[in-house]
């Protein structure tokens, strides 16, 4: 099946007729899903010229008017959440619980947005001058270029695409080459919503999409004057280079990158709890995740007892198509992905002192032969300086250190260039809140694992994780509108701020 960019309320192949394919990770030369344009230039400026000029219309659409169509999305989103949830399993390898989960927190942003309408407060201050009033709103920025990668193919694109269209900007949209299915089913949702809430108020070229390759079609939506911001996720590689690009533009530009998330266990903690945490965090979605927990800070006294229970829960962890029943971790979600994890493994082989316990290999055994699965992994004895206790790696490995007490471990976890998420397990209330005081990261958990944000909350990390902006919850509606400041004066006379007053 041929499936189609959308530009200006019209489904089209892309202009040079190319197209790239969408296998499923789990079952490569047995399962195409589809083909998706290979897009150009050419149809990314198409698509931003529709922008612009539906900008002028969608602008003037009633904020709660927006947000009824939101609600619309996540009410047609919440209809078709398996169905939704099976086809991004089959695109990108996670498990079904888990894709129906990046299904679900679309659908909590899209009833957020909603919402969020019949907020978008503004701010008022009294004047300095008499008979005068001043008050300040907030206004939408024009076109916003969305590009998102493949780990989170539905959550990702809402979280930016919901409040940008609320707050009254138009939208282009490039998804990874590799999700681009589940963006297609978001792009047609909206659609569908848009010509149902607004009738015949419908404005084509509202929200567009176009697929294809970031080198092409993202350095266009970049290269174009006419989109005015940039919501990027990705690695910390492409985004310096979209953060170059935009600040010379003067593009507004929200970042979302790489991590380097560690789990911290205290002696105190609850150890079964803990350990259940850090299965979660480090092999849910592969390893896959922005928050996976990439590296366990154990406290030298119950490290080598923890360590023994982790191995064993572990070789447990079932493999295979994220669509059977029973399966706990699916396979990476290309080969290319897969590679790149082998490569850190024979990296962390290299380094001094550090052991391999468990995994290390391309599982292959039965149907495992047909997709990209690589065994959960464990290295222990893992020193600050490693490269696998520095890199981000985006698979099952897990790289455990050890600490000597709380600030050691803070340390420790502070050690990267990233700041995404954190979590410590302790019972101690006093560790805890210095941990939470702490710790260099957007995200900290007291007793819960690194993955698992609410749609509601601020979503982001400091330092090469991102350039300060956060996505979620109110925060994001900050990115996607400007303020406008407003002084009516009636007093009928010209009274000079500064001047006239002092
Ligand atoms: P990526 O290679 O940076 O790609 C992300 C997106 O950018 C894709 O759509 C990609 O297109 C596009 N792109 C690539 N080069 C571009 C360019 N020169 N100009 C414009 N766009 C370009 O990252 P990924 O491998 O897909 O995703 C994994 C990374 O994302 C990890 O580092 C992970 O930590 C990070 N991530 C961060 C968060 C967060 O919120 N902090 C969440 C999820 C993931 P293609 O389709 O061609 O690849
Ligand atoms: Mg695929």
């Amino acid at each position: 099946m041929e499936f189609k960019n959308l530009i200006n309320g019209e489904w089209k192949p892309s202009s040079n007729g190319k197209y790239s394919e969408n296998r499923n990770p789990a079952s490569w030369n047995e399962d195409l899903i589809g083909k998706f344009p290979l897009s150009t230039e050419e149809d990314v400026n198409e698509a931003v010229k529709a922008a612009r000029q539906a900008y002028k219309k969608w602008r003037l659409i009633p904020a709660p008017k927006r947000g009824d169509v939101l609600k619309e999305v996540g009410d047609i989103m919440f209809a078709r959440k398996d169905e939704i949830a099976f086809e991004m399993t089959r695109e990108m390898g996670k498990v079904f619980a888990e894709t129906k989960g990046d299904t679900q927190e679309g659908i909590d942003t899209a009833y957020y947005a909603a919402s969020e309408g019949r907020r978008l407060f503004g701010m008022n201050a009294p004047s300095e001058l008499a008979n005068k009033m001043n008050l300040s709103f907030r206004i939408p920025i024009g076109v916003a270029g969305i590009i998102t990668p493949w780990n989170f193919p539905m959550a990702i694109p809402t979280w930016k695409i919901f409040p940008a269209l609320v707050c009254g900007n138009t939208v282009v949209f490039k998804p990874a080459e590799i999700t681009p299915k589940t963006a297609n089913t978001l792009v047609q949702i909206i659609d569908e919503a848009m010509k149902k809430v607004l009738g015949k108020e419908y404005i084509p070229g509202v929200i567009n999409l176009v697929h294809g390759k970031g080198s092409v079609v993202g350095e266009a939506l970049l290269a174009s004057k006419e989109v005015d911001l940039i919501s990027f996720t990705g690695s910390t590689l492409v985004g310096r280079r979209i953060n170059e690009v935009g600040g010379r533009e003067l593009k507004r530009v929200s970042l979302e990158l790489g991590g380097k998330n560690a789990q911290i266990v205290m002696p105190d903690a609850n150890m079964d709890l803990a350990l259940d945490a850090v299965l979660w965090g480090a092999f849910g979605t592969t390893g896959q995740r922005c928050t996976a927990t990439s590296r366990l800070i154990l406290h030298n006294d119950i490290h080598d007892k923890f360590v023994e229970k982790l191995v064993e829960r572990v070789k447990k962890l079932k493999l295979g198509y994220g669509n059977d029943k029973g399966v706990d971790v699916g396979p990476c979600v290309s080969e290319a992905q897969r590679n790149t994890v082998d490569e850190y493994v024979q990296i962390g082989l290299k380094e001094d002192k550090a052991k391999m316990l468990t995994g290390g290999k391309f599982a292959k055994e039965g149907n495992l032969a047909k997709g990209w699965f690589y065994e959960p992994t464990i290295f222990v004895d893992v020193k600050p300086n490693h490269r696998i206790a520095k890199e981000e790696i985006f698979g099952p490995v897990l790289s455990v250190l050890k600490c000597s007490d709380l600030d050691n471990a803070i340390e420790i976890l502070n050690d990267t260039e990233y700041g995404l998420s954190s979590s410590i397990f302790t019972n101690n209330v006093n560790d805890a809140f210095k941990a939470v005081r702490d710790i260099q990261a957007g995200i900290t958990y007291i007793n819960g694992a690194t993955i698992g944000a609410e749609a509601h909350m601020p979503f982001g990390g400091v330092k090469a994780t991102g350039n300060g902006h956060r996505e979620g919850g109110w925060t994001v509606y900050e990115f996607y509108s400007e303020w406008k400041a407003v002084y009516i004066d009636y007093s009928g006379k010209l009274q000079r701020a500064q001047i006239d007053n002092y």
